[in-house]
């Protein structure tokens, strides 16, 4: 199935969108953009520093539970 973003229109996966049409969904960049404020506003409300994607490429907190999304490289 071939993918497009509702948000930024970029196409991703495998398929003819002219004969199967798109699925719909956000990709990878939008998706961590549209969670970025709740999971910040999350950190915050655990009484934890707010700083889910603002790290770079490398975060030593090992067991944070936002790591995999906060982390990856879009
Ligand atoms: S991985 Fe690091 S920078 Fe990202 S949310 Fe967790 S603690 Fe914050
Ligand atoms: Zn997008």
């Amino acid at each position: 199935m071939k993918y497009q973003c509702i948000r930024c229109s970029l196409t991703w996966g495998e398929g003819e969108p002219e004969r199967d049409g798109y699925s719909h969904g956000l990709c990878g960049t939008c998706l961590k953009d549209a969670l970025t404020p709740i999971y910040r506003k999350r950190q915050a409300k655990e009484g934890n520093f707010d700083c889910f994607g603002k790290a770079a490429d490398f975060c030593d907190q090992f067991t944070c539970k936002y790591r995999e999304l906060c982390l990856k490289s879009m």
